[in-house]
């Protein structure tokens, strides 16, 4: 028999090295009840070198399963008890046989137990009489064809894994007939069922609403003329919520080049998006702080800079260090140094809040106008102002707000900052430019002795020497009379009456002519000249006004600034009483303003001051309200009169809708606790339209009327607006009549 081995086809004896398995290392296994078959099988199959094993019955066969390991086994279908049916199921059931390619011998060649032979898990049969020649080949060919199967099934198991484990799947679309398949990692990726076919698009079907355009187009694109499609979009998958996913497909076309499939992969690259998300944050973010960094803010500049040309703005770069934050650092520990740098942070955003909410960094819950830039160097970015002035008002504002004491780790931590401000376009036309001159300055600052801020450009920020001057100057100025006062009034648009006015600084400087408050009161502040400068306030106002009560005009309540040091004299108490005195005016015809951060500082002691003024009959108001701290709490704690909504607010009331919404909120919250609300700044007649409706009736700004000398305003007491205002304008303001106006009679009942 060992002739056969000679007639081997040539892809016979391939095959069997192919799975490096010679032929004498092929085992079979023979059960069958009939000793005279067993005897010719083994005699057939021993003739080509495999090795025989025998069963005598179903049962003996399977437990000689676990010691012969068959590579095949050729099974006898008429046996007693356990028929070969029965026999081949129990086989498939058990682990050693599960595979094994299992050749039934039967002499029914009828279809039924063909078919019977298939259904208990045979891999072929075998009729009797048997072609004793022919079996060897044959059973080779099954050892062969399942092989290959398992193969098959290896590598298509691997390829699954590798799919799974890559999170790839693959997919195919049948355009023309619109349906699809897709392999075992895409179904689990896009939530389908793999066992029924899928239902409509399930590849495209679920787009995230945002990327669903781009996709379509990208699809579109393929079919129709491209070949290639790859696209990265969002999916929504319900429960799961969202994931990313990364396709690439290929179009075939018929011959007419319309698309019959598309074949392609699809990833899930959820964690690769949020990595890169995630990246991208680290990049262009200080870890500490949360702050853009200084890659991320000279982006932002960049960007702010091309718009700001183009629309002919200005733009403020302030440089702000830290005054003393080595000094924390080393003797308090880093710790706290740290912590101290995100509070800084804190109270930067909230100081800004309000110049900058126009542009924002949209993938950051910070604005991008906030950088931190190492150590304790932060970088601010002004783009909404009117005018230089405005940089250094905010300055002022964050030099306050961090002069506020911190809470650091249980301990109270004081600190003061320097700040340099450059503006665009007369400090540099580019941001390198710009960030150096701001720096530049910020040393300037610090020159200063700290807690200061300085301009760039000589001429906004007088040198030492220059300052000196004008400090002299500002000296000189009230013996020489150089100082006057504005008045604005205030409207009551329910009653159509002016109902009080605010008294304004100005000064006439003999050389720079009119010089606005914004610019001197930091001076007089700095250099303690407020004090004296705010009793001539006080005093000439409560003069002014009670002259003008004596005229028989309305009685009017006259509001005054009060500056910090003005605020914290020892005697303001008395001063006040004196004004008042001096003056002969009504105490609730005085009214004082003060900001809500002056109001923050020192609270108890501030709590009780403006217990006193109130008992002894003055109006309180805050201004500027809704810039400051906004901590609403202390509200009811003051014995306040008025809110003064600040005309930031009002002036985007209009188109901005956080500022709408802030000031109804500070409506709301002046009505609840019974609060008169001023709107300062209104200029349009929509504004004023919708402060009304939100609730807001009086109203102070250029719209009604600009701050005007005190004879211009006795003139407007006297006749209402001066012709030439617009008449939408003086139609909303009364004339009052002389000493029997409801105004006076109500500000008289109040008394
Ligand atoms: P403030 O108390 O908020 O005063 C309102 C400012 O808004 C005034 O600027 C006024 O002229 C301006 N204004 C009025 N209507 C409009 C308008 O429709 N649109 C716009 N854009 N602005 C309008 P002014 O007179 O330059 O005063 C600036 C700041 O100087 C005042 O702000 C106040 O904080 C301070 N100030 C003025 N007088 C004194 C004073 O006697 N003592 C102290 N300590 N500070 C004063
Ligand atoms: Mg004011
Ligand atoms: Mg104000």
């Amino acid at each position: 028999m060992t002739s056969h081995a000679i007639h081997h086809p040539p892809t016979l004896s391939r095959r069997m090295t192919d799975v490096g398995q010679a032929p004498e290392q092929v085992t079979a296994l023979v059960i069958d009840d009939d000793a005279m078959m067993r005897l010719l099988v083994r005699e057939t199959l021993e003739g080509v070198g495999m090795t025989v094993a025998e069963a005598a019955d179903g049962m003996s066969g399977i437990a000689e399963l676990d010691r012969a390991r068959p590579d095949i086994i050729l099974l006898d279908v008429m046996m007693p008890d356990v028929d070969g049916f029965a026999t081949c199921r129990l086989l498939r059931e058990h682990a050693q046989g599960r595979h094994t390619p299992i050749v039934m011998i039967t002499g029914l060649d009828d279809d039924e137990s063909i078919q019977r032979a298939y259904e208990a898990g045979a891999t072929d049969f075998v009729v009797k009489p048997i072609n004793w020649p022919i079996l060897a080949y044959r059973i080779r060919y099954v050892l062969r064809a399942s092989t290959a199967l398992e193969d098959l099934a290896k590598s298509e198991s691997s390829l699954a894994n590798a799919q799974r484990i890559a999170k790839l799947g693959s997919w195919k679309w049948n355009v023309r007939l619109g349906t699809w398949w897709l392999s075992p990692e895409g179904a689990r990726m896009l939530g389908v069922d793999r066992s029924s076919p899928p239902a409509g698009d399930p590849l495209f079907g679920r787009i995230h609403a945002d990327d669903r355009d781009r996709v379509r187009r990208s699809v579109d694109a393929a079919l129709e003329g491209g070949s290639a499609l790859h696209v990265e979009y969002r999916v929504t998958l319900g429960d799961a919520g969202e994931c990313a996913l990364e396709v690439q497909a290929e179009v075939n076309r018929d011959a007419g080049g319309r698309a019959i499939t598309v074949t392609g992969t699809v990833q899930d690259v959820t964690e690769r998006a949020h990595a890169a998300e995630r990246i991208s944050h680290l990049a262009y973010h200080d870890s500490l702080t949360g702050l853009p960094n200084r890659l991320r803010l000279k982006e932002y500049l960049g960007d702010a800079l091309t718009r700001a040309a183009r629309q002919e703005r200005i733009v403020a770069i302030l440089f702000l260090d830290l005054d003393n934050f080595k000094r924390i650092n080393d003797t308090l520990g880093h710790n706290v140094g740290d912590e101290l740098l995100k509070e800084v942070a804190t109270r930067l955003t909230a100081s800004v809040r309000l110049e900058d909410r126009v542009v924002r960094d949209t993938d950051s819950p910070s604005p991008a106008n906030i950088a931190r830039m190492g150590g304790d160097e932060f970088i601010l970015i002004l783009t909404e102002l009117q005018q230089p002035q405005d940089a250094a008002k905010v300055a002022r504002r964050i030099l306050d707000a961090l002069s506020q004491r911190f809470f650091l780790q249980a301990r109270e931590v004081f600190v003061s900052a320097s700040v340099g401000i450059a503006l665009f376009p007369q400090d540099g036309r580019d941001q390198d430019a710009l960030l150096m001159n701001a720096d530049t300055a910020m040393y300037k600052a610090k020159e200063q002795g700290r807690n200061t801020y300085q301009f760039y450009a000589r001429a906004m920020n007088a040198t030492a020497f220059e300052r000196l001057s004008l400090e002299n100057d500002l000296r000189r100025a009230l013996e020489r009379d150089e100082f006057l006062l504005y008045y604005q009034p205030k409207i009551d648009t329910a009653s159509g009456e002016i109902v009080g006015s605010e008294a304004l600084l100005r000064w006439r400087h003999p050389e720079l002519g009119t010089v606005p408050p914004g610019v001197f009161i930091p001076l007089a502040e700095e250099s303690g000249l407020i004090v004296p400068i705010g009793n001539w306030v006080l005093d000439t106002a409560c003069r002014q006004n009670r002259a003008w009560q004596d005229l028989g005009h309305p009685l009017l309540y006259v509001a005054v600034n009060m500056s910090g040091s003005n605020f914290r004299q020892k005697n303001l108490l008395n001063l006040v009483g004196l004004a008042l005195r001096e003056s002969g005016l009504a105490a609730q015809h005085l009214e004082i303003e003060v900001t809500e951060s002056l109001l923050m500082r020192d609270l108890e002691e501030t709590v009780e001051l403006l217990k006193r003024l109130k008992a002894l009959g003055v109006r309180l108001a805050i201004d500027d309200f809704g810039t400051g701290y906004s901590s609403l709490s202390y509200l009811k704690r003051f014995s306040i009169d008025t809110l003064k909504i600040d005309r930031s607010f009002v002036n985007d009331i209009t188109t901005n809708a956080d500022d709408r919404a802030i000031t109804s909120a500070v409506i709301a919250l002046a009505r609840s606790l019974s609060l008169s609300v001023v709107a300062e700044g209104v200029e349009t007649l929509a504004q004023s339209e919708l402060l009304q409706a939100l609730g807001c009736s009086v109203m102070q700004g250029c719209f009604y009327a600009k701050p005007m000398p005190a004879k211009e305003f006795e003139g407007l007491l006297r006749c209402g607006l001066p012709t030439g205002t617009p008449k939408a304008v003086r139609d909303r303001i009364a004339i009052p009549t002389i000493n029997s106006s409801p105004a006076h009679s109500r500000l008289t009942a109040n008394a």
